[in-house]
């Protein structure tokens, strides 16, 4: 008789607890995985896949905008918000039944409910209350939004996880916080007509990304007529006959039909039994683990959002991934953190990939920086007045490239290709080398020579 019921139990079927499911499955684990929401987690339900649809949506505005430059003449497009929120729900329930579909096949048990742990191997179910034993335990359950402190009429603002399905799209809209999530939503909400107005506490948005890409996506944002209110955060939302009015710390007020709060994400971890088994949680509810993704239970494993790593998708795949692998297919590997390419689906978008130039100055002394900012082809005859960036930050003593950021249309696709020239170690003159594609805006990024020097050295 088997000692314990699954060898592997998952809590979370999202981006990590499906693939590291999956995986150790395919290693002849037994396996077990329950989800409370819908299977596929954050980033096919409420994250990544709806998000660039909307994405999407949104930058038809521009394509209706430059096709007058090109000649065509379009009778006064308009957009249907219920329409749209249809098929991204569409969408989003086949991905949704492909994932479960895949899981079934290779002998996953897929278990629709909460569950918590209840001991080293051993797992309760909340609604049936039925105790599962496991060999190994994965915590997998991913974040959800953070409201910040409380403040009165918090109840009255959206996060992300409602603005996927608002009834109706309002007609003025406030975005708090100043990263991703805020970033791409005001970006949505603009491109689909919304009087949009973002309130982030900093003085610059996109904190930690390059100067120069959140310099030029600010000017961007702010030519779109996206407002942008730095040094401030609200205090108290009151809700009115005429829509929302937000309070603000220095006393003025902002209003809107929706405030939409994107100040961050929490690990889903509280009630989960965690700290009662022994395993230690860091300093905002995260599961701590080693590079094995173990916590500090010997069976009790932890991979994606719910850590404190790096809050993507691919991560916690990899994660899982490596976790399967290691833990049932006697491959024992960690994931690389080092040049994880990312992007921020504004309009204009950013991708990025290596260090900004500011980390890159404090670990180098001789820092070699290529820069170009111009008007992409397509702007010459739309008439945009819009400027694509790219920057490379280069290591002057081994010639090697450590940075890539590019902000423009395409910058996400062009950089996971220059994320794999930093992964095989490529120097300048590895770029310079290689042939341009032409034209196109990434040919830059092969074609630039001259050092950027900066305007006081060079008065100097
Ligand atoms: P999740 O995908 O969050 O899955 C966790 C699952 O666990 C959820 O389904 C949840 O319901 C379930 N769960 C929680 N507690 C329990 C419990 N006790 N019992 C049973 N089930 C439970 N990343 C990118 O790389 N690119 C993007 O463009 C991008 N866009 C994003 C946009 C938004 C609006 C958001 C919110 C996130 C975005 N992300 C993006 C981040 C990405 O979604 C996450 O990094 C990723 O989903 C993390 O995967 P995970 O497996 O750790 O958790
Ligand atoms: P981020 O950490 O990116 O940004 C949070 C923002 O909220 C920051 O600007 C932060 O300010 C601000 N903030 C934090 N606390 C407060 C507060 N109490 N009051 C006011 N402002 C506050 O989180 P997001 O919610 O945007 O996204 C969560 C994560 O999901 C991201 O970090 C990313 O890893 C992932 N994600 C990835 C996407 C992608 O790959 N395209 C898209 C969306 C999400 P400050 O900068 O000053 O700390």
């Amino acid at each position: 008789m088997a000692k314990h019921d699954y060898d592997l139990f998952v809590i979370g079927a999202g981006s990590g607890g499906v693939r590291a499911a999956r995986i150790a499955a395919g290693y002849g684990a037994k396996v077990a995985i329950a989800e409370e929401y819908r299977v596929g987690g954050t980033c096919v339900i409420r994250g990544c896949v709806p998000k660039k649809l909307l994405v999407y949506a949104s930058r038809f505005a521009d394509e209706f905008d430059d096709a007058h430059g090109f000649g065509w003449k379009l009778d006064d497009p308009s957009f249907d918000w219920p329409t749209l929120v249809a098929a991204k729900n569409k969408e989003i329930a086949r991905l949704e039944k492909i994932y479960a579909t895949n899981l079934n096949r290779i002998g996953v048990t897929i278990i629709e409910e909460r569950a918590q742990v209840a001991g080293p191997n051993a797992v309760t179910l909340a609604r049936s209350g039925a105790t599962i034993s496991a060999g190994k335990i994965l915590i997998a359950t991913g974040g959800k939004p953070s409201l910040g402190n409380p403040i009165p009429g918090l109840e009255h603002v959206i996060t992300s996880n409602e603005a996927f399905d608002l009834k109706r799209l309002p007609k003025r809209v406030i975005v708090a916080g100043g990263g991703y999530i805020a970033v791409e939503f005001a970006g949505i909400f603009s491109g689909l007509g919304v009087d949009t107005t973002l309130i982030y506490r900093g003085d610059k948005i996109l904190r930690g990304f390059d100067e120069d890409l959140r310099d030029a996506l600010t000017e961007a944002y702010l030519k779109r007529g996206i407002r942008i209110v730095t040094g401030h955060i609200f205090t108290r939302i009151e809700k009115t006959a005429d829509g929302l009015i937000g309070h603000l710390d220095d006393g003025s007020t902002l209003e809107a039909d929706e405030i939409m709060f994107a100040i961050g994400r929490n690990p889903n971890t509280a009630g989960l039994g965690l700290e009662a088994v022994g395993v230690e949680l860091g300093w905002n509810g995260h599961v701590v683990v080693d590079e094995t993704s173990r916590t500090s239970v010997e069976t009790i494993f932890a991979v994606g959002d719910v850590t404190d790593r790096m809050a993507l998708t691919p991560v916690a795949i990899r994660e899982g991934h490596a976790f399967a692998d290691s833990e049932f297919g006697s491959k024992p590997w960690s994931p690389d953190y080092t040049d994880v390419p990312t992007a921020v689906f504004s309009t204009p978008e950013i991708g990025t990939v290596g260090l900004p130039e500011h980390l890159a100055a404090e670990r180098c002394e001789d820092l070699h920086i290529y820069k170009a900012a111009f008007r992409p082809l397509k702007a010459t005859v739309s008439g945009r007045d819009e400027k694509m960036v790219m920057k490379l930050i280069v290591d002057g003593k081994s010639d090697k490239v450590l940075g890539c950021h590019v902000l423009g249309e395409g910058a996400a696709e062009i950089v996971q290709l220059g994320a794999l020239a930093l992964r095989l170690g490529a120097t300048k003159a590895d770029f310079d080398r290689t042939m341009g594609l032409h034209p196109t805006a990434a040919e830059e990024l092969v074609t630039m020579r001259e050092k950027w020097v900066a305007p006081t050295e060079a008065a100097g």
